[in-house]
């Protein structure tokens, strides 16, 4: 067990859901040390999930999304650094660097610096291209479609592509949905489900082609034209949502001495393998026992829920490791669980999908509402609702128990017999 003897200072590195649950997290414990949270971005904390739904929709407005309210941030008693940006870490000295030629030193640090957007290779910077991660982004974008007069090109059939493609869509934009995958949300629901959960799109007049190679962005006097495929066809368009993926923000760290593979590598409680250093949200690889045994254990995990409980779970875990108040440390054990909303379906997955998963729908009709189990091995590894929000939450107990294919199908049984 590592021990940090003393715990004074805690810097906070990344001000979004993951930091901000820490830093609540280290007063509910007791701490009554002084914490620093640095932020890049110069907004009050807010929410992300919004970005591509109620906000882009112009149903609500920026004060709407903010994580908490001044009185909260005040009552954590953070010395709060906003539109300060990290640049590096020493570990030997303790010390984090600013972007604004300042320095901060702690005796414990999290790292909650999430992730940004990746850019496809040579994409240019032309009006109306766009990414969709912060709140400029978003009131960016929003504007681009408020009339529901442009023609708006999504790269990407994952969920923040589809998520802003049905609401830019029900505002009345015409949209194209390019994916070079066979069919869209694969990495999330694997080929079968991720065709039945897009089909939503098609009944809503947003045209879908999977399997098309993207040549590039073409555009003249600084606006954008439209997107140039494989085959030399032209989509023309007014506006391109990039939505090919996020990379974890790491960058910053490159000398630190941390692990870094596709996020900052952590042990099973969020410590980056530093005494008093930790990770948490979709910058932090970690091993999640949950799986152990079964699925690839090594895991970064890009959901909301993951964030929260991961700022906690660090903040509890650099606490106890210092001896305070007599916490306990405890590995991070979780079951990930995202949501997604389109059209009208609210999509929901608990657990884990693979390409070569056994995928056996229990409920509804796939044209529609439906729930379906997924299997690998004889074991239960996930369950996907659309619109079935009842048929989901039930499971979640099964896949932290490592439940059978068996007593899952027994399960999905019982609650479709009520
Ligand atoms: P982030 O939210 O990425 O925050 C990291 C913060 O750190 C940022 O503010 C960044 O500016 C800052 N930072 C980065 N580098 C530095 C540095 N060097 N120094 C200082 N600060 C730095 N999840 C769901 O489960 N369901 C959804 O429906 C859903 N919808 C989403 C819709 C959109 C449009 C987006 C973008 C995300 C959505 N998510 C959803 C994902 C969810 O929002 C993220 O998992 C969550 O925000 C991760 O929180 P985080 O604190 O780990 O990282």
């Amino acid at each position: 067990m590592h021990h940090v003897t003393s715990l004074q200072h805690i810097v906070v590195v990344g001000a979004s859901l993951a930091g901000v649950r820490a830093c609540e997290t280290l007063r509910q414990e007791g701490f009554e040390g002084e914490i620093t949270l640095i932020g890049a971005e110069r907004e009050v904390p807010y929410d992300r999930p919004p970005l591509s739904k109620k906000l882009l929709a112009g149903d609500w407005e920026p004060d709407r999304i903010r994580l908490r309210r001044d009185e909260e941030f005040e009552s954590l008693r953070l010395t709060l650094l906003l539109g300060v940006r990290a640049t590096a870490l020493d570990t030997a000295t303790r010390t984090v660097t600013l972007d604004d030629g300042s320095a901060v030193t702690y005796d414990g640090l999290i790292i909650a610096t999430g992730a940004s957007p990746r850019r496809l290779p040579d994409q240019p910077s032309l009006h109306g291209v766009v990414v969709l991660r912060t709140m400029s982004d978003a009131l960016e974008l929003r504007a681009l479609t408020a009339d529901g007069t442009a023609r708006v090109t999504v790269i990407g059939a994952g969920f923040i592509g589809l998520e802003v493609a049905a609401t830019v869509r029900a505002r009345g934009c015409s949209v194209t949905v390019l994916e070079g995958a066979p069919s869209p949300l694969i990495r999330g629901l694997g080929v079968e489900m991720g065709a039945a959960v897009a089909s939503v799109h098609a009944r809503n007049g947003v045209e879908l082609r999977c399997g098309v190679q993207v040549a590039g962005i073409e555009g003249s006097d600084g606006r954008v034209t439209g997107v140039r495929l494989g085959d030399g066809s032209l989509v023309a368009s007014d506006v391109v949502l990039v939505g090919v993926g996020v990379a974890p923000n790491t960058d910053w760290l490159a000398d630190s001495g941390l692990t870094i593979r596709d996020g900052i590598v952590c042990d099973a409680h969020l410590c980056v393998g530093v005494p008093g250093v930790y990770a948490a949200g979709d910058c932090a690889r970690w091993p999640n026992g949950v799986f152990a045994g079964f699925d690839d254990e090594e895991m970064r995990v890009e959901h909301w829920t993951n964030a929260a409980e991961q700022g906690a779970a660090a903040a509890t875990n650099l606490l106890a490791a210092a001896g305070h108040a007599e916490l306990a440390v405890a590995p991070f054990v979780s079951v990930p669980f995202f949501w997604s909303d389109q059209f009208d379906s609210r999509i929901q997955f608990i657990g884990r999908a693979h390409g070569d998963d056994e995928v056996h729908v229990f409920a509804g009709s796939v044209d529609g509402a439906f729930a379906a189990l997924y299997g690998h091995q004889g074991r239960l590894r996930g369950v996907l609702g659309v619109s079935k929000p009842k048929m989901v939450m039930p499971f979640r107990a099964l896949l932290a128990a490592g439940a059978s294919w068996d007593e899952a199908l027994a399960k999905a049984q019982a609650l479709t017999a009520n």
